[in-house]
């Protein structure tokens, strides 16, 4: 079976008309378990602490559903488990301790949750430790004990780091146990991190969101910012780098929010500097980005640095500053076009990308025309689109004015084509040009390669030499699609 990996915004979120790029099975790179001696991929016993270590029998199965964040938060799990003895198995049948990793952005990801507890209770063998990890569990906390009795663990990402301990405490009898504090000052950073892509690592520089759109549960379930000093930024960049990553993924709920802790008090825009500073290291990413707190300070460090990724995710939900309003998003359509004017104007071509929601309560058409004449100003390269879903604790579930489902249906259906026949015209206009790309997968076509651009455009090519996943080569656009470009390999280009 062909497996989809780091899709980069592919995976942010559910519905999308960006596509995520499949791997041949052969070509799946492996993975690389960090925090061990730098460039040997071992793991480090040292550091870890008091925190009890399996016998060596114990497995465990993750699986994952959401956000980017949340894939990354699982490649910490898996670290910690297989820092501690543990071996992680590839079927729910065969682990002692089956850990779900949740998502509750939108009510269907929360429902698709009880739905496969429900498939694991039947699959439960004798003594298996079943867990839930992540923004379910946060918001649901101990209710998932009367829901699903079978489970017995129930952890927020907060807590992640006491996994092990809460695990020995099941094993010495505890029947039900759960780690729920958003309130801490850490944040969630691990000793060990399995990483599951050995070019491109993510790294969490800032957790949760202090921002209380009036529509969202990450506040609830993620908890208030905490970002990571600096410091130990840069000293993680530079294990990678010398673990052989080219590219590092900075991630945030508001990642350009990050207020560093430390007496440096770096800003981002500088951090991002010197991320991409760091030897070895060649592309810097980072998501998502809030409009308030961008400025031209992070358009200059993009100009100025070839590392820096010449791509934006500025999600903007709403193109009616009345409906923003009523978001909470903090500002209005016109200082969000401000924002993409500070792009549009750049030497280096910066690709955009954003988040869009339809059918907010009160969304009148005229408001629902604002945000397709908005498509038309700003041009995105691409858009993840969404019905609005009312969600637990959240302000707006009790306004007013609920939008019928059919027409969130069919508001999102005409957003979606508009925005599709937008990326053709930009993806169109890109023939004829070159780029750098990273080899990532291989198609079961022959010479038939994928990866992505700077933009973050993904990028089907041919080759007729045998290419090194992780390389960079360049290509030549020969064709454009509304998702991807096609083009022809030209040449290597140079580390
Ligand atoms: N922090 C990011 C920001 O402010 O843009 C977004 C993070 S959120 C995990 C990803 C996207 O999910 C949001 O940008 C929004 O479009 C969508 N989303 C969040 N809550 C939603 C809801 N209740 N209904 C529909 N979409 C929602
Ligand atoms: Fe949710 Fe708004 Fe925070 Fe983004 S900025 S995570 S949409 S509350």
């Amino acid at each position: 079976m062909g497996k989809t990996f780091d899709i980069g915004l592919g995976r942010l979120a559910g519905t999308s008309v960006s596509v995520s790029v499949p791997l041949n099975e052969a070509q799946d790179p492996p993975s690389k378990i960090e925090g061990g001696a730098p460039g040997t991929g071992e793991v480090k016993a040292a550091g870890l602490g008091d925190s009890p270590c399996a016998t060596g029998a114990e497995t465990f199965y993750l699986e994952t559903f959401g956000c980017q964040m949340n894939e990354h938060d699982s490649e910490k799990v898996a670290g910690v488990l297989l820092a501690r003895g543990y071996k992680q198995v590839e079927s729910a049948e065969s682990a002692s301790v089956v850990l779900y990793n949740t998502c509750s952005i939108r009510e269907k990801a929360a429902q698709k949750v009880f739905s496969r507890l429900g498939e694991y209770r039947f699959t439960q063998q004798e003594g298996q430790i079943i867990g839930v990890l992540g923004c379910v569990a946060q918001q649901e906390g101990e209710k998932i004990f009367s829901r699903a009795p079978w489970v017995s663990l129930v952890c927020g990402s907060a807590s992640y780091r006491k996994l092990p301990q809460l695990l020995a405490q099941l094993e010495a009898g505890n029947r039900r146990v759960t780690g729920l504090e958003t309130d801490t000052d850490e944040t969630f950073e691990t000793e060990v991190t399995r990483r599951d892509n050995p070019w491109r690592a993510y790294l969490t520089i800032i957790e949760g969101c202090d921002k209380a759109c009036s529509y969202c549960v990450v506040p609830f379930t993620r908890g208030p910012e905490r970002s990571r000093t600096s410091e130990s930024i840069l000293e993680e960049v530079r294990r990678l780098a010398d673990a052989g990553y080219t590219e590092v993924q900075l991630l945030g709920q508001t990642v350009n929010s990050y207020a560093d802790p430390s007496a440096r008090k770096m800003r981002f825009s500088e951090l991002l500097v010197a991320v991409a500073e760091v030897p070895g290291i060649r592309r810097v990413r980072f998501t998502t980005s809030h409009p308030r707190d961008f400025g031209k300070d992070i358009v200059d460090a993009i100009e100025a640095v070839p590392a820096i990724c010449e791509h934006v995710h500025l999600p903007v939900q709403s193109g009616s500053t009345k409906v923003l309003r009523a978001m909470a998003r903090t500002y209005t359509r016109g200082e969000y076009l401000e924002k993409v004017a500070l792009l549009r104007v750049a030497k280096r071509e910066i690709s955009l990308t954003t988040d869009l929601i339809v059918g907010f309560p009160g969304e009148t058409e005229r408001d629902f025309e604002e945000t397709l004449s908005l498509l038309d100003l700003a041009q995105y390269d691409g858009a993840f689109c969404f019905k609005y879903s009312p969600r637990p604790n959240t302000p707006s579930l009790k306004m007013d004015d609920a939008i019928p489902e059919e027409e969130k249906s069919r508001r999102l259906a005409i957003l979606m084509e508009k925005q599709r026949e937008i990326q053709r015209g930009r993806n169109e206009r890109l023939i004829g040009q070159s780029f750098e790309v990273m080899v990532e997968g291989k198609s079961k076509k022959e010479h038939q390669w994928s990866g992505h651009t700077s933009s973050n455009k993904v990028m089907n090519f041919t080759s007729r030499e045998q290419e090194s996943l992780g390389d960079y080569v360049h290509v030549k656009v020969t064709a454009a699609t509304p998702n991807s470009l096609v083009g022809e390999k030209i040449g290597m280009t140079e580390g």
